[in-house]
């Protein structure tokens, strides 16, 4: 590896040795930019790589709340505001119980490429709390939204930091956090996307992560001169972005054969859709239930405790679920199955190892900074709809949306063949994606 990279790396291992996601992606990513760095010593001579991968900002705070029974709970929150070269900054805010401070800073960090990628003016931030949703009340989640937007309030506006959701975040936290930024600063503004539609939200803003996923997927289909039609499709996860690239895949005439949550899988060789994919989003938006509840239902095969990987056979897979779920066995068992590709629509899903094993075995791979960006190119969409105060029709945002992600797949296709590796779209979206970042650091000087 290069001399330069190696040693930036090696310092950020020795700093931050427990965040070990965020090391990750730091690593993906700079390593990749060996090419770029060596043709253009502009960026080492200026120490962009050292100044890229240390946050802007990072706020963290209490969040203390009452539950249904009286008792005060108390929570972390974060904000990451890690790169504001190209735009306010930008990206979601996750509440899991795995949430710390280097779980977001990897997604803050991969929110600036893939901010990048969208062409729009966006740089990157993420935030979030180890507060879990499941199982609590919607007056406890008001209560927990409402102290959180307390705080974080003090550091966020439409020009400066636009959150919007990821996952445990939806439009009723959304909703919460709007009422409560709005009754303190008294502004109506676009300050969080991802909005109810009566109040500033973007029409597609809810299907645009899925369906662009799947526009991706589609171009890396279409650069093998093939398709969808008629191709078996393994979907992990049963959220927002599972649920609307099925819908998507199933629209281009694919077969979706299975969803999963955090405990376990279901395969529905079948195809999951019409009635099926309708009792999903019912299940998962509404009841907030399980996904056994689908194999009792429709008489399907349940996998306690499994990840769909492996588990029949597939053309195409499509992860979104969440960080590191496919390992290096899974990805195997997904090649021997004979899937050719492979298109993230969660962040980093595939841990180093399985996507060695991609590569290595000649699958398309599409990693989530390109295949996913597709939710925050709508949130863009979303700011400037909110700051002409319009909001345009549905066909007019998917177009555009569509469009986006077309370029996108150019973009990465193009870096990917310039700079020596032709179809790897890893290093394509690393490339494109730093160059616009990091020229745009260079022009405002040592900031
Ligand atoms: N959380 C989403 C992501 O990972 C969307 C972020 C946004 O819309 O700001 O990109």
């Amino acid at each position: 590896m290069n001399q330069y990279i190696s040693s930036v790396l090696e310092n950020l291992k020795k700093k931050y040795f427990w965040e070990k996601e965020f090391l990750q992606a730091a690593e993906e990513v700079l390593e990749s930019l060996e090419p770029v760095i060596e043709r253009e010593p502009k960026f080492q001579a200026n120490r962009i790589l050292e100044r890229l991968v240390e946050p802007e900002r990072v706020v963290s705070f209490r969040v203390p709340w009452k539950d249904d029974r009286g008792t005060v709970q108390v929570n972390t929150g974060w904000r990451i505001e890690f790169n504001s070269a190209i735009g306010p900054y930008k990206g979601g805010l996750r509440f899991h119980p795995s949430v710390n401070q280097g779980i977001l800073k990897f997604l803050g960090f991969e929110q600036i490429f893939k901010n990048s990628l969208t062409g729009l003016p966006m740089g990157g931030g993420k935030g979030g709390s180890d507060f879990d949703p499941k199982g609590k009340s919607d007056n406890e989640v008001m209560a927990f939204c409402q102290s959180f937007m307390t705080e974080l309030q003090r550091h966020i506006g439409a020009d400066t930091d636009v959150p919007a959701g990821d996952i445990g975040v939806g439009g009723r936290e959304i909703g919460y956090m709007f009422g409560q930024y709005k009754r303190i600063k008294n502004v109506f503004e676009g300050v969080l996307t991802g909005k109810g539609l009566n109040w500033g939200g973007s029409l597609i803003r809810p299907e645009a992560t899925g369906y662009g996923a799947v526009y991706f997927a589609h171009e890396m289909l279409k650069a093998k001169g093939t398709d969808f039609k008629g191709k078996k499709v393994m979907i992990s996860g049963s959220g927002n972005v599972a649920q609307y690239a099925a819908q998507k895949v199933n629209e281009l005439g694919g077969t979706v054969v299975s969803f999963s949550d955090s405990t376990g899988s279901i395969i529905d060789e079948d195809g999951i859709s019409g009635e099926k994919w309708e009792f999903v989003m019912d299940l998962k938006n509404n009841k907030r239930g399980r996904i056994k509840e689908y194999a009792d239902k429709f008489g399907v095969k349940y996998y306690e405790g499994k990840r769909p990987w492996g588990l029949c056979k597939a053309d195409v897979a499509l992860p979104c679920a969440t960080q590191n779920e496919i390992s290096e066995e899974e990805a195997q068992a997904l090649v021997d199955n004979g899937c050719l590709f492979v298109a993230e629509g969660a962040n980093m899903p595939s841990t180093p190892e399985a996507v060695s094993v991609f590569l290595s075995n000649k699958v398309a791979f599409g990693p989530g900074k390109a295949v996913n960006a597709g939710g925050v190119a709508t949130s863009g969409l979303e700011m400037s709809q909110n700051s002409m105060r319009l909001q345009w029709a549905s066909e007019e945002v998917d177009t555009k949306l569509h469009n986006i992600m077309v370029n996108i797949h150019k973009a990465c296709a193009e870096a990917a063949d310039e700079y020596g590796t032709p179809g790897n779209y890893v290093n394509g979206a690393n490339i494109a994606a730093f160059k616009k970042v990091a020229n745009a650091m260079l022009d405002q000087g040592i900031v």
